[in-house]
This record gives C-alpha cells, sequence and structure tokens, in this order.
C-alpha cells in the first residue's frame, strides 16, 4: 500500500473535499496553510497529513485533534481535507464553472488591519461567479492594538484574555470585513451568529502566525463540508479519473510532467488521458504515477516514488509522452473503457468555454494558466481592449511576431502575466519596437498598459 492510499474515499464513498486558499498578496495565505500543516503535524502520530504533489491532506481525526472540543469526528463521514498548496486564484478561476471542481470550498484570507484590496476582489468575483462556498478568514487579528497573543486558541478563548479595548478594536475591524462584504453584495456575519453558511458567509476572525482561531476555521470547513458538499463527495472511486492541471514541469529523467489535482475517480499507471493543451486535446498514454516521497528521505534519494494508481481526492504527478503543450488550468480525462472520441469531445467542450474573445487587431496576452487567462481577458473585454492572441505560456519569438505587426502602437504590445520572456523573444522585442509588460497581479499589469497608452495619447495630442 502506498501513501495515497490513505486518502482514498472512506468506508462511507466520500472523498475528500478539496479546499483552495484565495485573497491578495501579504494578507497571510502562505503563513496560514503553513500553520495548518504545522499543527497537524505537531498534533503528533505519523500519517497526522499526507504530502501530495501540490496539495496535503489532513485527515479528519487531526482534524479533530486540532480544533480540540470543536469539532468531534464522530459527527462527521467526510475523510478530511484536502487543501491545494499553492495559494492564489489563477489556476483555479475556471474550474469549477466548467463542470470540474478543482476547489469545493474556498478560504478568502482578509488582512483584519488592510481590509479588502484589488486581489480580494478578483477573488470574490471568482467565488461569485463558480458559486463555491467559502468561509472569511479575517487574518492577523495578533496585530490588533494591545492584543496578547494565545497560541492555538479557540478565538472565544483567546476573547476571554484579551481587554476591553482589544476586543472593541478587534470588533470595529471585523465590522467593516462585514461592511465590505455586503458592499460587493454578500451577506457575512461573524461565523458564530450564522445559521445557514450557504446564505450567509462567516468571518472567522484569526491569526495564521500565533494559530488562534484556526481551531474555529476548521471547524466550519467541516460543517461547511458535511452539510453542503456531501452529495458532491459521493465518488465511485473505480470510475475514470477527472482532473485538473496545477503545473507543467521538466522533470529530470522524466520530460515534461503535469501536476495534477484528481478531484474524481481513479488514474493508473496504465491508463490513456486527454489532457487539454494549447493546440487542443492531448491523447496520451501514462508512463509513471509520481508520488513525493517523504520529507525526510528527499536528502538521500530521488525525490518521486512510483505508484500504481491512485483516486480521489488526491494530487499526483503524471509522466507521459507528449506534454510539452499541457495548459495549466486545463482538465485531465481518463479515457479506460471510453470511446476515445468522446472524451477529447468533452475535453474540447472545456476548452471552448474559455471566454476569450480575440479580434483582428488588439493587444497579445500571454498567461501562466488558463484561469488567469481569461480573468485578464475577462478585465480587458470590460475595458474594450482588443485582444488579438491569448494564449498560456512563455512569451516567445513569434508572439513578438504577431504584436509587431499591429495596426496602431498602443497594440504593438504583449501583456506577460507570471510567466517568462524567453531571451530570443525579448532580443526580438527591442529590434521590432514591441513593448512587453510583465506582472504577477493582474490589475497592476493592466494599469501599466493603460498608462502606456495614456503616455502615448498625450504625447500625439
Ligand atoms: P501571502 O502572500 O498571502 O501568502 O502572505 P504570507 O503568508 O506570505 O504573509 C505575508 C506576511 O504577513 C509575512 O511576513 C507573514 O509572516 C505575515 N503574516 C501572515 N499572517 C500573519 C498573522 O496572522 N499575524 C502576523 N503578525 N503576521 C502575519
Amino acid at each position: 500500500m502506498s501513501d495515497s492510499d490513505a486518502t482514498v474515499a472512506n468506508a462511507t464513498g466520500l472523498r475528500t473535499p478539496i479546499v483552495a486558499v484565495l485573497g491578495h498578496v501579504d494578507h497571510g495565505k502562505t503563513t496560514l496553510l503553513d500553520k495548518v500543516r504545522g499543527s497537524a503535524v505537531q498534533e503528533g502520530e505519523a500519517g497526522a497529513i499526507t504530502q501530495h504533489i501540490g496539495a496535503t491532506a489532513v485527515p479528519l481525526d487531526t482534524i479533530g485533534e486540532m480544533a480540540g472540543e470543536l469539532v468531534d469526528p464522530d459527527d462527521f463521514d467526510l475523510p478530511g481535507l484536502l487543501f491545494i498548496d499553492t495559494p492564489g486564484h489563477h489556476s483555479f478561476s475556471t474550474l469549477r464553472s466548467r463542470g470540474g471542481a478543482l476547489a469545493d470550498i474556498a478560504i478568502l484570507v482578509v488582512d483584519v488591519n488592510d481590509g479588502f484590496q484589488p486581489q480580494t476582489l478578483e477573488a470574490l468575483d471568482i467565488l461569485k461567479r463558480t458559486q463555491t462556498p467559502f468561509v472569511v478568514a479575517a487574518n492577523k487579528v495578533d496585530t490588533i492594538p494591545g492584543w496578547k497573543p494565545q497560541e492555538g486558541l479557540p478565538i472565544q478563548q483567546s476573547l476571554d484574555h484579551q481587554s476591553d479595548r482589544a476586543e472593541d478594536r478587534l470588533n470595529e475591524k471585523l465590522y467593516e470585513v462585514i461592511g465590505q462584504m455586503s458592499d460587493n453584495g454578500f451577506s457575512a456575519d461573524m461565523y458564530w451568529r450564522v445559521q445557514d453558511f450557504r446564505s450567509n458567509i462567516g468571518v472567522v476572525p484569526l491569526s495564521a502566525m500565533t494559530g488562534e482561531g484556526i481551531p474555529d476555521l476548521l471547524t466550519v470547513m467541516m460543517g461547511l463540508s458535511q452539510r453542503y458538499l456531501k452529495e458532491d463527495m459521493s465518488i465511485d472511486v473505480t470510475g475514470p479519473g477527472a482532473g485538473t492541471v496545477l503545473e507543467v514541469k521538466d522533470e529530470q529523467g522524466f520530460g515534461t510532467t503535469i501536476d495534477i489535482v484528481l478531484y474524481d475517480g481513479t488514474v493508473t499507471g496504465e491508463d490513456t488521458i486527454v489532457v487539454g493543451g494549447k493546440n487542443g486535446p492531448i491523447v496520451t498514454d501514462v508512463r509513471a504515477l509520481l508520488h513525493p516521497r517523504p520529507l525526510a528521505e528527499i536528502r538521500t534519494e530521488k525525490h518521486f516514488e512510483k505508484v500504481d494508481s491512485v483516486s480521489a481526492a488526491t494530487g499526483i504527478k503524471i509522466a507521459a509522452p507528449d506534454l510539452d503543450d499541457a495548459m495549466a488550468g486545463a482538465p485531465v480525462r481518463v479515457v479506460r473503457d471510453r470511446d476515445v472520441d468522446d472524451v477529447i469531445a468533452e475535453v474540447e467542450a472545456e476548452l471552448s468555454d474559455l471566454s476569450v474573445e480575440t479580434e483582428e487587431n488588439g493587444i497579445v496576452v500571454k498567461a501562466d494558466t488558463l484561469g488567469s487567462l481569461e480573468a485578464i481577458a475577462n478585465t480587458l473585454a470590460e475595458e474594450e481592449i482588443p485582444i488579438v492572441r491569448a494564449e498560456v505560456g512563455d512569451v516567445a519569438p513569434r508572439d513578438v511576431a504577431v504584436a509587431s505587426t499591429a495596426d496602431e502602437e498602443t497594440n504593438e504590445v504583449i501583456l506577460a502575466f507570471n510567466l517568462d520572456v524567453l531571451p530570443d523573444a525579448e532580443a526580438q522585442a527591442t529590434q521590432d519596437g514591441v513593448r512587453i509588460f510583465e506582472d504577477d497581479v493582474i490589475y497592476q499589469l493592466i494599469e501599466e498598459y493603460e498608462a502606456f497608452v495614456t503616455d502615448i495619447e498625450e504625447a500625439q495630442q
């Protein structure tokens, strides 16, 4: 038996809900994930967490121990929670909308002192569009002036140790968050007052740094999953797998591989799969399923071990031929016992849902994942900025060639989101007078471009 079997659906046939952590940069997403993993490991026993490719599984018993009195594992029949390790919304943004479910549930992290910021709003848009249930983690309560940190305690118990002033300050900040939720069309309240988490979103005050409030967060997440997601979680573990590409990576000895989150069914080392690619669906045969080795072994041995098969929900690396054009954010389907053309059609249908309109004249947009590409394209459409080409992948000389033939100077532009510009492309762009804008924050990327357009327009007047 391999590690990955630990996350096979439990006896009740329910799979682990998949959790994504979203929010503005620096609001504490990474710290929160690290804290959840760290406290789970601290709770002791081996098997407290299972490290997957791109995700971490925390079993129900461990959640029970972490949440103390707040969660009684006997009240739940879900196997635990699977946290996607890479925080941020860019690969996640398209997925629920197209039948898939990379994330079943989300945590929106907001710094209580900083309030809502542009990426908080981007994340809210996605959550709304994809109808993903979520909770708001009102983070960094320990930075409230006068706060006395209470390592790992539930928030109500921590409040017993705080001065009235500190508690008032916290409440003030929490009401600001609730007000900002309301400005954005969400009804939210302190989680302990929320009866129905589907129509009213719970706000959980916590500190990712000290861990206070994390028991409360886990309690709300388990409650949400158990009450509203349970039907979606029941799977036939023997069925053909369905998943989403998180990353496309070169791995020494394996060539191009894809890291996927498998949200349904099984994938085996013998399967044929169909993967969304830049030039349409890729049909290929799995060469190896790779699982990370336990951290302790990594120093001395290779990073991966081969497994024969895995079942949802899990993160896994797939090595297979012809994956060079695979796209992060694209669907993956196992063919098994089905007509390959039907599966190709399924993948094509999902890819064609991508709402990027291209025009004869416009700018070139390149992004790291389908999700981010779609998010940028939507924003550009709102601003009525035309796109001539929108693609996933590094900026290459052929992108420069397209941009250089634009009809206007303001279109001789490439917007590159969260990826590399190949050296040849850089040189070519300088030569052809093509401007490349690079950023890893969507609104900043677009602002930079708009400032450039304004400069040109002013110069022309
Ligand atoms: P991310 O960009 O959303 O992943 O944010 P990080 O997790 O990297 O956090 C950004 C900064 O805020 C880091 O310096 C963290 O140490 C700090 N930070 C995160 N959570 C907390 C918290 O609860 N309390 C305090 N005091 N600092 C925090």
